[in-house]
């Protein structure tokens, strides 16, 4: 997939993107066209097409990401004000990159169920 993939692209470095945290697993970048004074796309390095493409063996990894959301939250300085994880699931849930990504927003009272 790598080379079709505009996320994994950049997770091997072919497009720059500023980059706010990245392990052995998982790459947290800035959405290049933020919807909030804070947007952060958290993202696994192995591409997976979208929530609806995991599975039970993925419940590690899907939790890992989780919890690399809420560290980059806290480093964001979020964590008391709060902040809003959206994960857009294929064509009717908005989702444009077909590599599955962590929407992590705030900076702003987000309004309704999705702001
Ligand atoms: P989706 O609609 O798939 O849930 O969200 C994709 C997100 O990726 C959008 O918010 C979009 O702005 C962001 N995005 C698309 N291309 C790039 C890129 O090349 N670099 C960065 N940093 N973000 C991107
Ligand atoms: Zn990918």
């Amino acid at each position: 997939m790598g080379e079709e993939c505009i996320f994994c692209r950049i997770i091997a470095g072919k497009i720059p993107s500023d980059v706010v945290y990245q392990d052995d697993r998982a790459v947290v970048i800035r959405d290049i066209n933020p919807q909030a004074p804070k947007h952060l796309l958290v993202m696994p390095k192995d591409h997976i097409s979208s929530l609806a493409h995991t599975d039970p063996g993925h419940k590690e990894l899907l939790g890992h990401l989780i919890g690399v959301a809420r560290e980059v939250a806290r480093s964001e300085g979020l964590s008391e004000r709060g902040y809003r994880v959206a994960v857009n699931t294929g064509r009717e849930g908005g989702q444009l990159v077909p590599h599955i990504h962590f929407h992590l927003l705030g900076g702003r009272k987000l309004s309704g169920a999705l702001g």
